[in-house]
């Protein structure tokens, strides 16, 4: 099968013109998983593995332009995650050393799993897609990309160039389940962000719906709640916020876990990340 290996971004648009079909490939974490399966068949690759713009990644006042390419260990990196520490914490999370170092923020965007663990951060950030093709640039708010289970509105002869995303004042924290510690598909997850400027909670849940879920109703309720110059909550606040995370899920059952199980799981991560980022008041 032939392959183009990409030298530069206008390398990838302009392979990309002439195939607009053709598989792009990251780290191919994914997609070779597919491929070795037979479940996935390719004319045409093109590899952008090696194209600096694309892993490179830019703290430009209140924003972060983050390259498709950059990897999960970049994400994991002193700066990075000083800048986004929900990304990191995510990314931390994801397969072994080898996958993080493969796998890509633009390649879990463009596989767009409801397990995909980036995705929860990039729903709560609001982030911002480039999409570019050889003749064409546009920004696509992220829940506007993903459409559903392992679909998004990507063209043919489109690439993600990067994503853009808010760097926040506030503390902010991943939690996953899966059914073990480590290299695991998430059964469920868990993101929220504290905006202290804005003061508001964001949040969203991961894999208990087709898409990522941000439970509004929830995040509305404790945003109000918050004595934002003590960073405390009052405990009951907590469970209320817990609960309305859960009922805005939209789980289902599975291989990895009942769509029960999956609601309380919700009810026990958004406790506990919320409790982790706020102090109780004492009554
Ligand atoms: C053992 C193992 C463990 C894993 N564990 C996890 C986990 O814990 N959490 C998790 O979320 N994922 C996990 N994954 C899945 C995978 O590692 C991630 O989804 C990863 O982010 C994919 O990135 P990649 O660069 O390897 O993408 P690739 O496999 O190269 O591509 C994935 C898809 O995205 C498209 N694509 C890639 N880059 C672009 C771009 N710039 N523009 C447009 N389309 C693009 C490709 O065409 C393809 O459709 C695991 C995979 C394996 C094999």
């Amino acid at each position: 099968m032939p392959v183009t290996v990409a030298r530069s971004l206008d390398d990838a648009l302009s392979a990309l013109e002439e195939h607009p079909n053709a598989l792009i490939l990251a780290g191919g974490t994914d997609v070779m998983v597919e491929v070795n399966k037979g479940t996935r068949p390719v004319e045409q690759v093109i590899s952008i593995g090696r194209v600096p713009e694309l892993q490179d990644w830019e703290h430009e006042g209140d924003w972060l332009h983050l390259g498709a390419a950059v990897t999960y260990t970049e994400l994991m990196g002193e700066e990075l995650s000083s800048l986004v520490p929900a990304l990191a914490q995510a990314a931390r999370t994801v397969g072994s050393p080898q996958i993080r170092n493969a796998g890509t923020i633009g390649g879990n965007l463009g596989t767009s799993s409801p397990a995909g663990d980036t995705l929860p951060a990039l729903f709560a950030l609001n982030a911002i897609l480039t999409i570019r093709s050889k003749t064409t640039v546009k920004e696509v708010p992220i829940d506007e990309f993903i459409t559903g289970v392992k679909s998004n509105s990507l063209n043919p002869g489109e690439l993600i160039e990067k994503i853009r995303v808010p760097v926040l004042e506030g503390p902010q924290e991943f939690c996953k389940i899966g059914p073990r510690n480590a290299m695991v598909i998430s059964v469920a997850s868990f993101t929220l962000l504290t905006d202290h400027q804005e003061k508001q909670v964001k949040s969203c849940l991961g894999t208990v719906g087709p898409v990522p879920i941000r439970p509004t109703e929830a995040e509305d309720f404790i945003s109000g709640e918050v004595n934002w110059e003590q960073n405390t909550v009052r405990p009951e606040v907590l469970d209320n916020f817990a609960a309305l995370c859960s009922s805005a899920a939209r789980p289902i059952d599975d291989h990895r876990g009942s769509a029960a199980y999956r609601r309380h799981a919700i009810r026990v991560l958004s406790r506990r990340a919320a409790s982790r980022v706020f102090s109780e008041e004492i009554s």
